[in-house]
């Protein structure tokens, strides 16, 4: 089949790397001018890392791999702990945090190079029973089987199928970056998770000396952006337990990134006719599990396994939104849990042993897997 993508983020390049293994003609459309090369990094969970391994994207060499996440409280308490370990080796695949320039850079390896066309900006689409048509700003016009909208948050393909004001403001929002951060964590594999009155904030080393760091604070969109947002960081959370001030304190303005949250209710049926969603135009969440690229993969994997099935590519859509609804939906509404929600008392730490917790966590990420249903 010839299939349009609209989007070259995660999404958009993974789609398009899966269906060109399996013979389809793909074309991707991309409204920026390049490939984006901003943006702090992802954590790539058990789940990501085996879809993106059937992709044929090696994780080899990237550094930032974490053993073991710590949630504590802000003034150093350790409330539970999850050992990564065990579930990579349950499932087969380590998590890493990466930079999302990395990512892209691993995805679009070995792409065709003409396969991508940036500077176009999808603007509106109509279908037939048998064809797909997207226009662009510039006016032009790509023509194909099916598409695939993986444009993303404030996607034009969303609009055109769900309609406007479906994605809302959720009630935080992230200041975050990756910076060299020389301290004993940057140097180990642990991600610390620390919650207090404040917000909350991840600290994740992400190997080669350099620290993915974020803070989440309440937010809404009319709030005014703080004139010195780093001053106002150690402000409010400068007094919180070693090491939180020393990252605030090893960190510059220029480091600084900010998102809102934002969500959408997850539909049972997402596309119509030969028009899919994946990704954050499907399902965007607030990055609180750090399950919106890893969820945006296995939308990938099962997209590619439907159509493999061949017969009508309309009921082979439905198939897979059907497929992924139940875990999708289950995945966006814990995320949408305000970090403030995740005080469980520190006492929950010390009557579940390690084992018990981890092996918590292995059930519930073979819950969030399509892999595993
Ligand atoms: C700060 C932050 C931290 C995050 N951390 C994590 C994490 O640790 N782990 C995790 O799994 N997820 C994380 N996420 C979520 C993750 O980034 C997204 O879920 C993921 O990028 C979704 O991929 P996507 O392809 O759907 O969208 P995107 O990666 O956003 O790609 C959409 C693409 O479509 C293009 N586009 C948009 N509109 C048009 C148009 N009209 N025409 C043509 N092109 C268009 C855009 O330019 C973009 O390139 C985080 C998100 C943020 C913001």
């Amino acid at each position: 089949m010839e299939i349009l993508v609209i989007g070259a983020g995660v999404g958009g390049l993974a789609v398009a790397r899966g269906l060109l293994a399996a013979g389809h003609r793909v074309r991707v459309f991309e409204q920026a001018p390049a490939r984006r090369v901003g943006g702090a990094g992802l954590t790539i969970f058990s789940n990501g890392a085996a879809v993106l391994n059937d992709l044929g994207v090696s994780l080899e060499g990237v550094r930032g791999r974490i053993d073991r996440i710590d949630a504590l409280t802000s003034d150093g308490r350790l409330r539970t702990t999850m050992n990564l370990v065990h579930t990579a080796e349950r499932f087969g695949f380590e998590t890493r945090t990466i930079a999302r320039r990395d990512l892209l850079d691993r995805l679009g390896e070995g792409l065709p190079d003409d396969l991508i066309r940036y500077g176009m900006r999808c603007q509106s689409l109509t279908q037939d029973r048998d064809r797909v048509t997207v226009t662009f700003d510039d006016g032009t016009t790509a023509t194909g089987d099916l598409l695939i909208g993986a444009d993303g948050h404030h996607s034009v393909v969303r609009r055109h199928l769900w309609g406007e004001g479906v994605v809302r403001s959720a009630t935080f929002g992230t200041w975050q970056g990756r910076s060299p951060v020389d301290i004993d964590l940057t140097r180990t594999h642990l991600h610390l998770m620390i919650t207090g009155r404040e917000g909350a904030c991840g600290l994740i080393p992400a190997g080669d000396g350099m620290l993915q760091w974020w803070f989440d604070v309440r937010w809404s969109p009319t709030d005014p952006r703080p004139a010195a947002p780093l001053a106002e960081l150690r402000r409010r959370f400068g007094h919180w337990a070693s090491p939180v001030p020393e990252v605030l304190a090893a960190v510059s303005e220029d480091d600084l990134g900010f998102f809102g949250h934002h969500w959408n209710k997850v539909r049972q049926v997402w596309g119509e006719g030969r028009v899919t969603l994946i990704g954050d135009a499907a399902h965007t969440m607030p990055p609180t599990l750090g399950q919106g690229a890893n969820q945006t993969l296995e939308d990938v994997w099962v997209l590619g396994r439907e159509l493999a099935k061949g017969g009508d590519p309309a009921v082979r859509l439905r198939a897979y939104e059907k497929a992924r609804y139940p875990r999708v939906s289950l995945v966006s509404r814990l995320a949408r849990r305000s970090p403030a929600n995740w005080r469980i008392p520190p006492l929950i730490g010390r009557l579940f042993p390690e084992t018990s917790q981890t092996s918590m966590l292995a059930r519930y990420s073979n819950r969030l897997s399509a892999a595993a249903g």
